[in-house]
């Protein structure tokens, strides 16, 4: 799946909001970029959970788990969200 919409809201490898495209793949041209998987709650709680347990809750690890450092404060599916 193509996906070109990116919306970086944070600082950090993984600073988009909707996939997992790294923050050096978003700096390239669009044609260059190629595809990234997408992310839904799951993967959020899946990345969050990972971090805790793997990542010991260490800030300085949380590039390795996507950037989610913190839980999911509503349980919305991510495409029912309009910024
Ligand atoms: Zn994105």
């Amino acid at each position: 799946m193509q996906y070109r919409a990116h919306l970086k809201l944070f600082k950090g490898r993984h600073n988009c909001l909707w996939c997992h495209i790294t923050s050096a793949d978003l700096s390239k041209p669009l044609i260059q970029r190629g595809s990234f998987s997408l992310r839904s709650l799951q993967t959020l709680r899946d990345d969050h959970t990972r971090f805790l347990s793997q990542g010991q809750g260490d800030i300085k690890m949380a590039k390795f788990y996507h950037n989610v450092i913190g839980d999911a404060i509503f349980d919305i599916p991510l495409e029912n969200v309009r910024i």
